[in-house]
């Protein structure tokens, strides 16, 4: 059976990943989010077992000595991960997973995974992400600068992803259509359809 395609989708707070994934899900398409857990606190008009599953230190560390995380990271002092649960069965029964998780985690995923599609989603400028982040305004000045400061080092890992993604200002569905496209092109990959010869002279 057709298995599932991984997606990762990167890019600093700011470049609009939450925005971009939510309009390609509205499309229909064989995607299943996969919900992260966290340990830093819910934010804005976020809902716990939805956006993430809000969790403490002690919880996340006794998932990660059980084995429960199929990749995590620290990301400004928080962990974030991806249940396994969240993640392989949905391979197996052939759904596309969608991961929206920054780039060490990404990298975990990339090793484990070969068959994985990354995609690193971006703002035009450093200058645009800087205002999107203060406009956002539900964080600490001290918590932006963080996140700028992450934000360079991420773009270290440019050439690791497969596919980049420009969220200009106002041109959102374009972004969208261009991961669409990504995604059918992915999908039909000769590599990711390995049995279609069987079947075709079945
Ligand atoms: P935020 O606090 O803005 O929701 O997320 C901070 C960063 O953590 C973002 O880059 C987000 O994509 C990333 N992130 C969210 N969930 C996960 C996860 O499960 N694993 C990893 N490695 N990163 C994640």
């Amino acid at each position: 059976m057709k298995k599932g395609i991984v997606f990762v989708l990167s890019g600093p707070a700011g470049s609009g990943k939450s925005t971009v994934r939510e309009r390609l899900m509205q499309k229909g398409r064989n995607f299943h989010y996969s919900v992260s857990d966290t340990t830093r606190k819910i934010r804005g008009a976020e809902k716990d077992g939805v956006d993430y599953r809000f969790i403490t230190k002690k919880e996340f560390e006794d998932g990660i000595a059980a084995g429960n995380y199929y990749e995590y990271a620290q990301y400004t002092g928080e962990y974030y991960g991806t249940p396994v649960s969240q993640l392989t069965p949905y391979i197996e029964k052939g759904v596309n997973v969608i991961l929206e998780i920054e780039v060490v985690g990404a990298m975990q995923v990339k090793k484990r995974d070969k068959n994985a599609v990354l995609v690193m989603l971006l703002p035009p400028s450093y200058a645009v992400l800087e205002k999107r982040l203060r406009d956002r305004g539900t964080e600490s000045e001290e918590k932006i600068l963080k996140r700028l400061a992450r934000s360079r080092e991420e773009l270290q890992y440019f050439d690791e992803y497969d596919y980049f993604l420009l969220n200009e200002d106002g041109k959102i569905d374009e972004c969208v259509r261009q991961l669409e496209m990504i995604a059918e092109a992915e999908s039909n990959k000769t590599k990711n359809n390995p049995d279609f010869p069987n079947e075709f002279f079945k």
